[in-house]
């Protein structure tokens, strides 16, 4: 026979907290607190388990269900001494659903279940108080009548409505009894006329009419379409559970409330909550009463507090808070009821916070000693970082919207809108803070997004070459706005109606998407004290080493601040499209004989050799991993006539032979083209001249700081061992060189990009001539997959939501394919070579369930954009417990 019921309350707790996927979140707590003394009224949970009996079995319960709900219901009516659906002493009952996670859309609580017109009698008789019997009895044919009859609530409302004029007063509480008597007849009477039938009056119909629309409402439009927008699945059913009522609204010696045991917005170790005196269920929450404070020492002027109102229910209260507590080790949000001056307990659970709280209590409770650093480490939710690093608009400022887009990029920015990257970098250099407004995005906008506070593209989605490239730089970003139009002859942003020219001022909040005309008020990001502390704790606990992607000195300055151990991807490319050096780059393609393209590199060497300088000075010993020249070739060509002409005339040459060769260099899938290594094969000048201003770079600081660095070159898109044989030799052919010219040996070393799934196939060969792998799994992905991250925009998030794939590849690792391939190279890699260092550098470096996975391959360090390295560095550090874990279990 099948456990279908579990009875709590009363010294018969059948259930525990850690059965909340048979009993329901709700359920499980009621028999958790009841076992360990806290005042629960009696009931039974019905479990989750019977709604998946109900939909297979054609909406029928289980043959031995009702036995044991007569055999649990018996039980509370001995428990409390008063029988269901007796005329004289009627026990009343609440049902209530409760699902493993607490879920809007499901069936709203009935309270008062089992009066009718007998047992009201009863009650008012029992209760020596008409008014309070009568209030209830329409409390429960309004809740019974909407919930489980499907009548609409405004129709009972319009009843009182009308109550309250005849008898002229204003708050329901000054209805009489035999007002309310009235309004009770008027609700029977509404019922029948909209259901066909009367109001059940037998408490046993209304019982099972009640747990009947639970399981039903598990079905319902608005249940599937939250479960489906939560990734929650339909098997999990819900639970439902009828308790023995007890009364907050029996009069003044009564009251409901709901409280936190601390502060859910700060954090701050107070009691903090609300109640009502003389009401019942969610009074509290509906907004009819003005609800007072809980403590004596928060209660304003004119406000009466539970701690005065009744002072032993209160510090009933603060014990139960403390208790709670202790017990469950987090911050409960709690529901109460208090009748004549007796304390009830309805509900417990772990309560929802702020990203702030959740840092705060995760320390406090750290330091009280109620869990320990490694516990602390593991309550904060790692994502949740990131709205902490970024400026945010200020809740309580005025704001008009102007439209919205994806929120591609987190935080807030306030800036005059300008429509081409070269205004923005301008603009930007004279001091004003400037964001670019673009259609989308492409590689030659990098200087200014960099230049920009802000970015607002109105194509493209999350993964978009504005958005990854917004992240990366911490720069706020909303994509894809379909909704507003960039309208560049016109310079001018519109959508509905409203319109922004260049230079007038828009704010972008990265977090929604939104955008808004002119200034929104903001508040800079406080990087508090308990930040710093849980950070300092995560280090000790993680394995993984944890990088930053930068190539620019602020990138390495505030990946430093952020506790960055280093850089995991500097990407040499993007120090090419600078104003000054890009004319440079384009003589060097443009020109087909190798001394041109030499005499061109040779423009460029002091450039690279400066900036490697600075950002080694920066990293100040930590290793920095540069990656030499990737993409490919025409993504640095002139596009317009004027850029062709400049171009064109540094080179002594014509605008024709300019764009003939343009025209020779574009590729048909530049992506899979001539990039990477195959661009340090063809034409070796190039790896050279980035070799030497590395080594040049690394030496200088050297003999500047005493501080010799440790460059680790890196090699993109190697497929084959002998292209990383023959751009190793370039390198150190280089090495060489440049130690002989200067005097000075460092040390370095040579390793490789793994982002080819022949890379990753053929680990151990590669690793025969690599100090080091670094996985470059945005790469990776598209190549494994066999798709373009540019267009995949098209039909990914098609295939997110039609379950074909869980998550976007491209933001979170697929495990079981690119994951997969990981494995094999890092296992094939390090049998071969034995101690090989492993990390990984796209943008997956960053995502906590990516971080996860690293871990578990055993990846020595990850490596992400500047402002995720907190994220990462807690991600790492709660990989590594749950590893310890797992191996303990
Ligand atoms: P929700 O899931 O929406 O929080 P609940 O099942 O917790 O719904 O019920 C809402 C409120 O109804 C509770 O906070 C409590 O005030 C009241 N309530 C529920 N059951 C009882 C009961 N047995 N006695 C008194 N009040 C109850
Ligand atoms: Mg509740
Ligand atoms: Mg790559």
């Amino acid at each position: 026979m099948t456990k279908w019921v579990y009875s709590f309350g009363a010294g018969n707790n059948e259930g525990r907290a850690d059965m909340r996927n048979l009993l329901g979140g709700k359920g499980a707590n009621l028999a958790e607190m009841s076992s360990i003394g806290l005042p629960v009224p009696p009931g039974f949970t019905i479990t989750a388990e019977v709604t998946a009996a109900f939909y297979e079995n054609d909406h029928k319960y289980p043959d031995d269900l009702k036995g044991q709900v007569d055999a649990a219901l018996a039980q509370v009516e001995k428990a409390v001494g008063l029988n269901f659906g007796d005329s004289a002493h009627p026990l009343l009952v609440s049902v209530r659903s409760g699902a493993r996670v607490s879920m809007p859309g499901m069936m709203d609580t009935v309270l008062n279940l089992g009066l009718n017109d007998t047992t009201v009698e009863g009650l008012a008789k029992a209760a020596n108080d008409p008014r309070f019997a009568w209030d209830s009895y329409r409390r429960f044919i309004q809740m019974y009548g909407s919930v489980v009859l499907g009548v609409d609530h405004h129709r009972f409302e319009e009843i009182i409505e009308h109550a309250k004029l005849d008898a002229g007063v204003i708050e329901d509480t000054a209805l009489t009894a035999d007002q309310w008597r009235e309004v009770v007849e008027g609700y029977k009477d509404l019922v029948e006329q909209e259901t066909g039938k009367p109001f059940p009056q037998d408490p046993h119909e209304q019982l099972w009419g009640a747990i009947g629309a639970v399981f039903g409402s598990w079905m319902n439009a608005r249940a599937v379409t939250y479960r489906r927008l939560h990734d929650i699945p339909a098997d999990w059913g819900t639970a439902v559970n009828v308790q023995a009522m007890v009364f907050g609204n029996m009069g003044n010696d009564c009251a409901t409330g709901v409280c936190f045991t601390r502060d859910p917005s700060t954090g701050e170790n107070m009691f903090y909550g609300e109640y009502l005196v003389n009401a019942q269920g969610e009074d509290v929450v509906a907004g009819i009463r003005t609800p007072q404070p809980l403590s004596a020492s928060v209660a304003k002027s004119g406000e009466i507090p539970l701690e005065k109102a009744m002072p032993a229910a209160y510090a009933e209260l603060m014990e139960v808070r403390s208790t709670l507590e202790k017990h469950y080790k987090d911050m409960q949000d709690i529901e109460f009821t208090v009748q004549q001056n007796k304390l009830y307990m309805l509900q417990t659970r772990n309560g929802k916070r702020t990203v702030a709280a959740s840092l705060r209590m995760a320390v406090e409770m750290a330091r009280e000693g109620l869990i320990d650093e490694a516990e602390a480490v593991m309550r904060v939710n790692p994502s949740s970082l990131d709205q902490l690093l970024h400026p945010m608009l200020d809740p309580t400022a005025s704001r008009t919207i102007l439209g919205k887009g994806l929120p591609a990029s987190p935080g807030a920015a306030s800036g005059i809108v300008v429509f081409s990257a070269d205004e923005a970098e301008s603009r930007a250099a004279k001091g004003e803070a400037v964001i670019l407004c673009r259609v989308e995005t492409s590689p030659e906008d990098i200087h200014g997004m960099h230049a920009a506070k802000g970015i607002l593209t109105t194509r493209g989605g999350m993964t978009s070459h504005a958005a990854v490239v917004a992240r990366g730089m911490g720069r706020p970003c909303v994509a894809g706005a379909g909704g507003i139009s960039v309208d560049y002859n016109n310079q001018m942003l519109s959508a509905g109606g409203k319109q922004v020219r260049a230079g007038e001022i828009v704010t972008l909040d990265g977090a929604t998407g939104e955008v808004f005309v002119g200034s929104v008020a903001m508040i800079e990001p406080a990087v508090s004290g308990d930040f710093g502390t849980l950070m300092e704790w995560a280090d000790k606990h993680r394995r993984m080493g944890v990088r930053a992607n930068a190539e620019t000195p602020l990138d390495a300055e505030t990946a430093r601040k952020f506790g960055a151990e280093g850089i995991g991807l500097c990407r040499t490319e993007h120090m090419f499209f600078d104003p000054e050096r890009i004319l440079a780059v384009r003589q060097m393609i443009i020109s087909n004989t190798e001394s041109g393209r030499r005499a061109a590199l040779a423009r460029l060497l002091p450039f690279q050799r400066e900036d490697f300088r600075q950002i080694f000075t920066i990293m100040a010993g930590l290793p920095v991993t540069i990656r030499l020249l990737d993409p490919p070739l025409h993504e640095f060509l002139p596009h317009h006539d004027q850029e062709m002409q400049e171009v064109a005339d540094s080179l002594g040459t014509d605008i024709a032979t300019i764009r003939l060769r343009a025209e020779e260099l574009s590729e048909a899938n530049p992506m899979l083209g001539h990039r990477g290594c195959r661009l340090g094969i063809a034409f070796p000048e190039i790896y050279e001249m980035q070799a030497r201003a590395i080594f040049e770079g690394a030496i200088a600081v050297a003999k500047e700081t005493g501080n010799a660095p440790h460059p680790e070159i890196m090699i993109p898109l190697v497929g084959m061992k002998r292209e990383l044989e023959i751009t190793r030799a370039q390198v150190d052919k280089i090495a060489v060189e440049v130690f002989a010219e200067t005097g000075t040996t460092i040390e370095y070393s040579v390793g490789t990009m793994i982002e080819l799934p022949r890379a990753a196939l053929l680990a151990d060969k590669i690793a025969d001539c690599a100090d080091f792998f670094s996985f470059g799994t945005n790469d990776l992905t598209q190549t494994v997959f066999g798709l373009s991250r540019d267009d995949a925009g098209k039909f990914l998030p098609h295939y997110v939501e039609a379950g074909i794939l869980a998550k976007d590849p491209f933001v979170s690792i697929d495990v079981e394919g690119v994951g997969e391939m990981v494995r094999i190279a890092s296992e094939k890699g390090r049998a071969a070579k034995g101690g090989l260092k492993l990390g990984i550098c796209g943008e997956h470096g960053g995502d906590p369930a990516s971080i996860a996975f690293c871990e578990q391959v055993g990846l020595d360090y990850v490596s992400c954009s500047p402002f995720r390295v907190p994220v990462a560095r807690l991600a790492a550090a709660q990989a590594a417990l749950g590893a310890a874990g797992d191996r303990t279990a």
